[in-house]
């Protein structure tokens, strides 16, 4: 279930129904302030909502007053075993400030924390880690480590309301993806407070990508977690962004950024679409607008399949064709396809997203198409004209299935149902 309760992080709202918001973490010294900017800027231009940077020492709560000031998105101070550092990050303007109250000393540092935070107005992350449970939770984490997770974090939670301070939201962070979510499904049903989700160390950009694009797409697609964090070894804090970023577009909960489309290939391939796609996919990071381009690897389906695409290029040997909304623009030698299809996208903006048609090359496309195209395909345009024709004549359906079976066959047949089946049923 949604939290029900929101704090705000600086300017971003968390919780109560506000968009999730992505965050990560510097992993520079954040005493080097050259390197932490950098890397604090890297984040914001990548999509981060929020970024945390760690204070285990006294030179980087310093450093926190120039970042809090110079940072384009708000900062959360992660400390670990030190409330003073706690105390003196809220003190240096920080946005939010993360501790584990398991760890920062007892209930009266907690306290102490908590009595400048509500004075400062800082909203606090709270939270547990399945590698540090308190001593009496042990025996239960070995039986039952979910139970185990959620009966921390509910303690942590009664810790904060007992002191009258519920401007905090909540982690319960795991290395196991099943606990994760499974604890995070309980959590949420006992508590209003903001979630924040990850998998802690969850590995490698390709690993940890999909352990954390399982975990919590799950949790997401429940409506569960506010904010997410993906915890990825790498020092390119910006990676993590672009993961999560990934999760939030494919559930369709936000949107950034173009959406890019590309079949798995096949044996039908017969150009180096690796690097096609690779290479859109770096010219598509130059763009804010949320388009959807589609590289298909050839035209067997025709290009039904990316009919939804704003704009699209299919590619044979030696030649290809860009489209768009399923409709061919214009044919082009498969090596300058990229080029061509940035073009006719960079066309469609200085036109005011308007697709700048020539019919002569789109004709020329079609024909091109209808040259490559696998006849035999059962298409959505072809079980379409299949229907419309078995409605109005069972012979004729007859006869457009046997001329999908026995394409040789089949010029004939295309008359009969063009007028239904549109251009894309003619083979002419
Ligand atoms: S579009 Fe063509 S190359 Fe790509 S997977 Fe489908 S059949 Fe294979």
């Amino acid at each position: 279930m949604a939290s029900q309760r929101q704090l705000h992080v600086g300017p971003v709202a968390i919780g109560g129904g506000a968009p999730v918001a992505v965050q990560t973490m510097t992993k520079t010294e954040t005493a080097n302030l050259a390197a932490t900017m950098k890397q604090v800027h890297e984040v914001a231009a990548a999509g981060a909502d929020i970024v945390r940077v760690a204070v285990p020492r006294e030179q980087d709560v310093e450093a926190l007053k120039t970042i809090v000031a110079q940072s384009p998105i708000p900062i959360i101070a992660d400390i670990h075993f030190n409330h003073t550092l706690a105390l003196k990050s809220i003190e240096a303007g920080a946005h939010c400030v993360r501790i584990n109250p398991g760890n920062i000393g007892g209930p009266d540092k907690v306290a102490e924390v908590v009595a400048l935070a509500r004075e400062r107005g800082t909203p606090l992350r709270v939270g547990v880690n399945s590698g540090s449970l308190p001593k009496h939770l042990r025996q239960l984490e070995y039986d039952n480590p979910v139970e185990a997770l959620v009966t921390a974090a509910l303690e942590t939670v009664q810790l904060m309301e007992s002191l009258d301070f519920q401007n905090f939201k909540v982690s319960m962070k795991s290395t196991s993806v099943p606990n994760t979510i499974a604890s995070n499904r309980l959590l949420s049903e006992k508590i209003p407070y903001p979630l924040h989700l990850g998998v802690t160390e969850a590995g490698t950009k390709w690993s940890g990508s999909l352990k954390s694009a399982v975990g919590l797409g799950t949790l997401l697609a429940d409506g569960i977690g506010d904010t997410i964090r993906i915890s990825l070894s790498t020092f390119h804090a910006e990676e993590e962004v672009k993961v999560a970023w990934e999760i939030l577009k494919a559930l369709k909960l936000r949107q950034r950024g173009p959406d890019l489309i590309a079949c798995p290939t096949c044996g039908r391939l017969q150009f180096d679409m690796d690097t096609v796609v690779a290479e859109v996919e770096r010219r598509l990071e130059a763009y804010e607008d949320p388009i959807e381009v589609s590289v298909l690897g050839c035209a067997v389906n025709g290009i039904g399949e990316a009919r939804h695409a704003d704009f699209g290029i299919t590619g044979a040997k030696d030649m290809g064709m860009i489209y768009s909304k399923g409709e061919p623009l214009k044919k082009v030698p498969t090596e300058q396809l990229v080029d061509e299809l940035f073009k006719e996208i960079d066309r469609y903006y200085a036109a005011g997203k308007t697709v700048q048609r020539d019919e002569a090359a789109a004709a020329e496309a079609r024909e091109w198409l209808a040259a490559n195209e696998d006849a035999t395909q059962m298409t959505p345009e072809r079980m379409a004209a299949l229907e419309a024709a078995a409605a109005a004549n069972d012979d004729a359906a007859d006869a457009v299935l046997e001329s999908m079976l026995t394409p040789a066959a089949a010029a004939p047949l295309d008359e009969a149902v063009s007028p239904v089946a549109g251009r894309r049923f003619s083979r002419n």
